[in-house]
């Protein structure tokens, strides 16, 4: 962005337009806002938003916003309109492309897909600059952060109190964008203007603060790759801690928390958790990806998303047996898995959230004990429900807030003791670097280097066996692509055990089962899906899987998941 542009949104924003008055009756969720990650075709697959600027000016006296974009949008493909995905309840009152005003026939907007027919088409390579000017009064969200929009709230203070989670449907619920997770801008300028009082934390940093002397302030953040979702407005009455980590691999990360008055020491004691979590990740997994900007958290009215490099706290600090804020380490664990490694597209979003469970466990492990990971795992598996496949086709738009089909708790929970199982199977050695590689696509990354990727399901079982895993594809095929869990069946004849698994999918199980056998452990290989083991005798007790390492059909689980349901 030039100083020129700059200059001319920062006047925008300091004088909005009166705003239009708090909607009573608000209209539902358009069709099309409400789904994100819609199969990017036409215009919208012809251009990429190469840097997203987005100033934005809040009202809580009347809900509302007023906004401006000024995108870099360069054509990969020869096209003659673009389109972005915006809610359609707002007023779009001026859209110029390259500073030439487009006359409002040539634009619409009727349900949520903005069509410009462009003065003069564009070029595949060829950008151009468009400015889209809007305003209105956004949709507030009825359950927040499951279901996505505003949140209008108000501080224990009597100070407004606001935040966005769109994760489900969307950056289109407050701006103009090419609304799918493999659509990501190089880089990003977040210009919020909020009452006076109120301090809008955002993406990336912090690189100017502005009295507009008309009784509000503009914030202006910036960020280089922001996912999507991940760019939100967290707007209060907040004061800051902050504090400095000295990164194993040479940098120094700000750590910066933005709590209501009040919350200042619970605040600080949160971010001595964060920094143990990045040692943690750091020693796992990698460097944490955002080292240059921040790792940076907003206390929140709802509970909680993994905004980049301001991850939404909403947790009010509750303390936990298990010596850590479950919610920070879940939030935070997507700075890895969500906005460095990000789905290519929806369906495989367990990527985002079992590989992030999973890191709770395993830093619970690291940081308390055993006892802290088995304890963490044993609350996961009994939220198993494994009715659909873990990761629908490519070709269907989950609805992850299905409760029959139990998406939304199974992307987290089975997702993580597919982890739990994958380590089994192939080791440390090849599961850490293959999931190093997996996030950063290289197993040597280093800060300042760090560019997100995306990933599919099948993508990881590639990178597995390219650094020495066997053949993964019953293993994906049984936990990702079928939905009933793989069944262990152990029958004895004599002093013989027979094992074999059962599955739905056409690809032999061949997950090998340790066999406590009298006190002695045994692993039993199971080439075709079945094995067997020989006792010293008859009498001699066993026990398979003694460690519980196999995500498996538990009848005891699935007899209490049924009275439970009864219940
Ligand atoms: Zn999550």
């Amino acid at each position: 962005m030039t100083p020129r542009r700059l200059a001319a949104s920062l006047a925008f924003v300091a004088f909005v337009a009166a705003a239009p008055s708090l909607a009573q009756d608000a209209p539902p969720l358009a069709e099309r806002t409400a789904q994100t990650d819609l199969p990017l075709e036409g215009p919208r697959a012809a251009t990429h938003i190469e840097h997203a600027s987005l100033s934005i000016s809040v009202d809580p006296a009347t809900r509302s916003i007023a906004g401006r974009v000024l995108h870099k949008v360069i054509a990969t493909a020869d096209t003659a309109q673009l389109q972005f995905d915006l809610d359609p309840r707002y007023r779009i009152a001026e859209i110029e492309v390259e500073d030439v005003p487009v006359p409002a026939a040539d634009w619409r907007n009727p349900d949520g897909l903005l069509t410009i027919d462009l003065p003069r088409a564009m070029r595949a390579g060829e950008s151009a600059l468009v400015s889209i000017v809007y305003d209105g009064t956004p949709h507030v969200a009825a359950n927040p952060p499951w279901d996505g929009g505003f949140t209008w709230a108000t501080a224990p203070g009597g100070e407004p109190w606001i935040a966005t989670s769109i994760q489900g449907e969307g950056c289109d619920m407050f701006w103009p964008c090419i609304d799918h997770s493999a659509h990501r801008s190089a880089s990003l300028d977040l210009l919020v203007t909020v009452p006076d009082g109120l301090v809008a934390a955002g993406n990336g940093r912090l690189v100017g603060e502005y009295d507009n002397r008309n009784g509000s302030r503009t914030f202006h953040w910036q960020a280089r790759d922001p996912s999507n979702y991940g760019i939100a407005l967290q707007i209060g009455p907040y004061e800051l801690a902050e504090r400095s980590y000295a990164s194993r691999y040479g940098n120094e990360i700000p750590l910066m928390f933005w709590h209501l008055p009040g919350h200042g020491e619970e605040a600080e004691r949160l971010l001595g958790e964060l920094a143990d979590q990045i040692a943690f990740f750091e020693e796992t997994v990698g460097p944490y990806p955002f080292g240059d900007e921040k790792a940076g958290v907003a206390e929140t009215p709802h509970l909680g998303m993994e905004h980049q490099t301001i991850n939404a706290y909403g947790n009010q600090f509750r303390r936990d047996p298990l010596g850590y804020d479950w919610l920070l380490a879940h939030e935070f664990a997507h700075e890895w898995f969500a906005n460095q490694l990000t789905h290519a597209t929806l369906n495989h979003m367990w990527l985002h959230e079992g590989i992030g469970t999973w890191m709770q466990p395993l830093y619970l492990g690291w940081a308390r004990g055993e006892m802290f990971y088995d304890a963490a795992m044993w609350e996961n598996r009994k939220a198993i429900l494994s009715r659909v496949p873990l990761v629908p086709p490519d070709s269907e738009h989950p609805d992850y807030g299905d409760a029959e089909a139990g998406w939304g708790t199974d992307i987290y929970y089975k997702g993580a003791w597919v982890m739990h199982t994958l380590r089994t199977l192939v080791g440390d050695e090849v599961l850490f670097p293959a999931l190093t590689e997996m996030t950063y696509g290289t197993t040597d990354p280093l800060p300042g280097t760090i560019r997100p990727v995306n990933r599919t399901t099948d993508d990881f079982r590639r990178i597995l066996e390219a650094h020495g895993a066997p053949d993964l594809r019953w293993f994906f095929d049984a936990y990702f692509y079928q939905a009933a869990l793989p069944r262990l069946e152990v029958v004895q004849d004599g002093s013989t055990l027979a094992l074999s698994w059962q599955t739905p999918s056409s690809l032999a199980f061949a997950m090998p089962v340790e066999v406590r056998v009298g006190d002695e452990v045994v692993t039993v290989p199971m080439p075709g899906g079945r094995g067997s083991v020989e006792l010293p005798d008859a009498q001699t007790s066993w026990q398979a899987d003694p460690r519980n390492r196999i995500l498996m059909q538990d009848d005891a689980i699935d007899a209490w998941r049924t009275a439970e349901r009864r219940r």
